[in-house]
C-alpha cells in the first residue's frame, strides 16, 4: 500500500484501525513532496518540522482515545491563508519575508481537529490569475502534463492533491480559483456560499467575493474538510451565524437522485468552449439522469455581463485592500526620498504586473466622476446576476455546467494576454458575484489525457445539495480514480524535526 494514495477517508480508516500512524503517513507525504516537487513546484514553503510535530501530537491524542476524521491527516494550505510562524507570501515579493503572528480561523479549526500542515502552496500573486504564472516566485506545473498550467490561482493546492503530495488542501476562490484549478488538475474543489467560512486570516483580495474552499480527490473528503472549516466566527462579521451540518452525513443514503431537479443553463454551452469539454459535461448530465435526476433547461440571461462586472468589482475592492502594503507596517520596504517616494518605490518593486494592472483598473473605477458609471453600475448588474440564480433555483435544486471552457493550457500560452486569461473563468465568476456555492469534480479527459471538470452550483447555503449530486456521480464513475503520470516518482527520505 502506498500511503500517499490514500484519500482522507481511507487514511482515517487506517489511522483508526492503528494500521498506520500519522507520523508514518506524514513522513511518506513529505518524502513524496521531495521526490516530485522539483518537477511540479506546488509548494512555496515546506514545514516538515511543524508537520511531524503535529503528527506526533495527533498520534498521542489518538492513543488517548480521541477520534476525528481529520485527526492526523496531513494537508496543504494555499499561501494566502495565514499560519502563525510560517511565511505567508501570497505569491508576492511585497510579502516575501512576512511571517504572520496569528493563524486564520480555518487553520485554528483544522488544528483543533488534529490536522497536520505539510506546507504552503503556490498561488498567483494575491490570488489574481488563473494559472499560477502570476506568482512572483515560479509557475506550478500540471501533474497531468508538466508543460501545462495547473490552473489558478490555487494551482499549488490543486496540483499537490492531484500528484498525491497531499490528500487534501485549502484554497481560496474569488472568481473561480478553487474550482478552475480543481477542474484542470482532475480533483474536487468546492467554493462555499459567501459567509459559510470565516475569512479571518485570509489575505484579502476582493472582500465581497473571497471564500476559502477545500480540495480533495473525492467529494466525501471535501465534505469532511468543509464541515471542519465552516461556521460563524466573531472575527469575520460577514460569516453567517447558521448551524453547520455534518456535510459527510448528507452523502449517506441510497445514492439515487430521484426527485432531484437539475438545471442546465443554456448560456453555458457557448461557442468557444472546447468540444471535448461540452461532450464530457453532456455525458455527465446523462449519468445524473440515469441516477434518477430530472433535468430542465434554465436561463441565466445576464451571464454575459459576469466577466465585465467581476473585472470592475474585484479590482475596485483589490485596489482598496492592497493599499495597506505601504512599506510602513509590514512587508517589503524600499526607501525613497520622502514618504510618497517610499510608497512608490515599495509598491513599484513589490507588486507584479497583474497586481498593478488590477490596482489601476480598480482605482479608476472608484474615482470621482467614474464611480457611478463603472463601480455603481457594476453593482447593479451584480444584483441582476444574483436574481437570475434566484429565479433558476425556484425551478431546480442545482445547476450543472462546465467548470472551465477548456482543459489545461500551455504554460506561456495566455501569459501575455490578460483578456484570454480572464476568459478562463467565465463559468465560475457568476457564483462569486451571486454568493452561491459551487463544486467542480472530474468528469472526463480530452484527447490529450487532460482532465475535464463538471461544475455543480447550488442556492446559498445549499452545499448539501451540490455535495449529494456530486457524490452520487462519483459513486458510479471512475474519473476521480485516475492518477496523473507525474505522481509516480518514488522518493528518498528527508529529515523532519
Ligand atoms: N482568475 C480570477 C482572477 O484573476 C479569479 C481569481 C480567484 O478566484 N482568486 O481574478
Amino acid at each position: 500500500m502506498d500511503l500517499c494514495d490514500l484519500t482522507i477517508s481511507e487514511a482515517h480508516e487506517c489511522l483508526r484501525r492503528r494500521e498506520v500512524s500519522s507520523v508514518e503517513l506524514t513522513q511518506a507525504l513529505l518524502d513524496r513532496i521531495v521526490a516530485l516537487d522539483n518537477d511540479i513546484k506546488a509548494f512555496l514553503t515546506l514545514t516538515p518540522e511543524l508537520a511531524l510535530e503535529g503528527a506526533r501530537a495527533a498520534d498521542a491524542r489518538r492513543a488517548a482515545g480521541e477520534d476525528d476524521p481529520l485527526l492526523g491527516i496531513p494537508l496543504a494550505i494555499k499561501d494566502v491563508i495565514c499560519v502563525e510562524g510560517v511565511p505567508s507570501t501570497c505569491g508576492s515579493r511585497i510579502l516575501e519575508d512576512f511571517v504572520p503572528p496569528y493563524s486564520a480561523t480555518v487553520i485554528e479549526r483544522l488544528l483543533a481537529r488534529g490536522a497536520v500542515i505539510l506546507g504552503k502552496t503556490n498561488t498567483d500573486e494575491f490570488a489574481m490569475g488563473s494559472s499560477t504564472e502570476n506568482s512572483a516566485f515560479f509557475t506550478t506545473h500540471n501533474p497531468w502534463d508538466l508543460e501545462r498550467v495547473p490552473g489558478g490561482s490555487s494551482g499549488g493546492s490543486a496540483a499537490a492533491v492531484a500528484a498525491r503530495m497531499a490528500p487534501g488542501a485549502l484554497g481560496s476562490d474569488t472568481g473561480g480559483s478553487v474550482r478552475q484549478p480543481a477542474a484542470l488538475c482532475g480533483v474536487v474543489g468546492l467554493k462555499p456560499t459567501y459567509g459559510r467560512v470565516s475569512r479571518y486570516g485570509l489575505v484579502a483580495f476582493a472582500s465581497s467575493l473571497d471564500q476559502i474552499g477545500p480540495f480533495g480527490r473525492t467529494v466525501a473528503d471535501v465534505a469532511i474538510l468543509l464541515t471542519a472549516i465552516a461556521g460563524h466566527d466573531p472575527c469575520d462579521s460577514t460569516s453567517m451565524n447558521l448551524p453547520v451540518p455534518d456535510y459527510a452525513d448528507a452523502l449517506k443514503g441510497d445514492g439515487g437522485l430521484s426527485g432531484v431537479r437539475l438545471g442546465v443553463p443554456k448560456e453555458y454551452f457557448i461557442e468557444g468552449i472546447q468540444p471535448e469539454v461540452e461532450t464530457a459535461v453532456r455525458s455527465a448530465i446523462e449519468v445524473l439522469r440515469g441516477l434518477g435526476a430530472e433535468t430542465v433547461e434554465v436561463s441565466l440571461p445576464h451571464t454575459d455581463y459576469a466577466l465585465p462586472v467581476y473585472y470592475l468589482i474585484a479590482p475596485a475592492e483589490a485596489s482598496a485592500n492592497l493599499a495597506r502594503y505601504d512599506g510602513v507596517r509590514y512587508g517589503l520596504r524600499v526607501a525613497g526620498e520622502d514618504m510618497f517616494d517610499n510608497y512608490r518605490a515599495t509598491r513599484g518593486a513589490g507588486f507584479g504586473a497583474e497586481v498593478k494592472r488590477r490596482i489601476m483598473l480598480g482605482t479608476y473605477a472608484l474615482s470621482a466622476g467614474y464611480y457611478d458609471a463603472y463601480y455603481l453600475k457594476a453593482q447593479k448588474v451584480r444584483t441582476l446576476i444574483r436574481a437570475d440564480f434566484d429565479a433558476a433555483f425556484e425551478q431546480v435544486d442545482a445547476i450543472v455546467c462546465p467548470t472551465s471552457p477548456t482543459t489545461a493550457f500551455r504554460i506561456g500560452e495566455k501569459a501575455d494576454d490578460p483578456l484570454q486569461m480572464y476568459l478562463s473563468d467565465v463559468f465560475t465568476l457568476s457564483a462569486n458575484l451571486a454568493g452561491i456555492p459551487g463544486i467542480s469534480l472530474p468528469c472526463g479527459f480530452d484527447a490529450g489525457n487532460l482532465p475535464i471538470g463538471l461544475q455543480i452550483l447550488g442556492p446559498a447555503f445549499g452545499e448539501e445539495a451540490i455535495l449529494r449530486v456530486a457524490h452520487a456521480y462519483q459513486q458510479v464513475t471512475e474519473w476521480h480514480l485516475a492518477r496523473p503520470p507525474a505522481s509516480n516518482k518514488r522518493g528518498r527520505r528527508i529529515k523532519g524535526g
